[in-house]
């Protein structure tokens, strides 16, 4: 064996600045030694008030600590006022980020309600306008970001990257000795757009504590790439997200893979999972997965969490999964309560086991743990709490008393 312990390992995080976004008199801080913020996105027409304000309802119930909302028509950034209005009523106080691509000078220039009303504001330099006149449009919306004080997302995305820029660096790599690959130009294309146009919003007179930096693409390690390098070259907070992660488990397995290698490293200061709602789906399902990959990683806490066997052979019937499935809805749906009444109760850890291979060592090491009868065992199930048996279940009803079980410790 070897001489020295095994290191326990720790996350040094990238040093950054942070941007502060402020939202009716809180603030949510992006960078530095902030925690990583989950965000997300809606997916309504911002011009229908109602549905938009109902879904950042449900995001932002679900967790999302930064709502983005699309403002793409004179239609949609009249309605961001009265969306706020909404919101105000329904007593949900989260701050909206406006996502502004083509028009976005614009509309922040006929629209002020609208950009006095949003707390950050999204541009994608790619299609900021061609020619002479990306500089004045670009410049214009700065102005107003500056105008209201609000901070700035530079959002780069491989599916909109400014051509102009991408030909620039095209020419001076053909120029080079031993050219480049058309991979590496791609990356250096969406880092250098990144980093400029924050070096140009400075220009305008932007603070650079008021920026933050996306290069978003859909392949993994290609993100990884990327992110590494911006993260290397500017001190700017970074925005994480992998774009069009695509549907169902992929785009979780995807933006997991992807975010895990850059967070890992100290790489992140916010982020959003790109999925793809199934026909009828939860948009808030991104927020989840956003909040347990940083918890899995030991990043962040947001809701306690339950650790369950998959489940073999050994398992009898379907109680263990009933039972495994159902504490954790109870706890999730229990959240927004008990964190305002139970402070510390989202570092709680649930251990719902099939049978006594595991099951009773498991379920001590968690502050509260279950190990079910597995095949041939006899129909008992020991209760742990704290590492302590304290209880043992037997009959129909062991559902319902491991749920108090679990109610009786967060209350104490
Ligand atoms: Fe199977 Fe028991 Fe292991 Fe669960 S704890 S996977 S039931 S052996």
């Amino acid at each position: 064996s070897s001489s020295d312990p095994i290191a326990t390992g720790s996350l040094a995080r990238r040093k950054s600045r942070i941007a502060v976004v402020s939202y009716g008199g809180r603030e949510v801080r992006i960078g530095g030694d902030a925690p990583v913020v989950v965000q997300s996105m809606t997916n309504t027409d911002t011009a229908d008030v109602i549905g938009t304000a109902i879904q950042i309802k449900e995001l932002a119930r679900a967790g999302s600590e930064m709502v983005r909302i699309t403002v793409n028509t004179p239609e949609a950034a009249a309605a961001v006022p009265a969306i706020c209005e909404q919101l105000d009523k329904m007593d949900i106080v989260v701050p909206l980020v406006g996502d502004f691509h083509y028009n976005g000078h614009k509309l922040l220039n006929d629209y002020p309600d609208c950009a006095k009303a949003l707390a950050k504001y999204r541009i994608n330099p790619g299609n900021v306008g061609k020619g002479n006149k990306r500089d004045t449009q670009f410049a214009q919306m700065i102005e107003t970001a500056c105008r209201f004080d609000k901070p700035v997302r530079i959002g780069v995305n491989w599916g909109s990257l400014d051509q102009e820029l991408l030909a620039r660096i095209m020419d001076e790599n053909a120029a080079r000795t031993n050219p480049w690959t058309a991979q590496a130009v791609m990356y250096e294309a969406l880092v250098t757009s990144a980093i400029e146009n924050a070096l140009r919003a400075e220009e305008v007179g932007l603070a650079g504590d008021r920026i933050i930096l996306s290069c978003k693409v859909s392949g993994v390690q290609d993100l990884i790439a990327v992110y590494r390098e911006l993260a290397r070259r500017c001190d700017y907070p970074l925005h994480l997200g992998l774009t069009e992660a695509g549907m169902g488990s992929k785009g979780i397995v995807a933006s997991t893979a992807a975010l895990s290698v850059l967070l890992q490293e100290g790489i992140g200061d916010t982020i959003r999972i790109s999925l793809t709602p199934e026909p009828g789906g939860d948009r808030t399902r991104e927020v989840i997965v956003g909040q347990e990959i940083l918890q899995t990683m030991g990043l962040r806490k947001f809701t306690p969490m339950v650790i369950a066997c998959p489940g073999c052979g050994r398992t009898t019937s379907t109680v263990f999964q009933e039972l495994a499935d159902g504490i954790q809805t109870y706890l999730r749906d229990q959240m927004p309560v008990w964190k305002k009444q139970y402070p510390g109760v989202e570092a709680m850890n649930v251990a719902v086991m099939g049978c006594i291979v595991n099951g009773p060592g498991e379920s001590k090491h968690a502050n509260i743990g279950i190990s079910l009868p597995g095949t041939g065992e006899s129909p008992a199930a020991p209760v742990f709490v704290d590492g302590e048996k304290t209880v043992t279940l037997r009959g129909d009803n062991i559902a319902a008393e491991f749920h108090a079980i679990v109610l009786d410790y967060v209350k104490t």
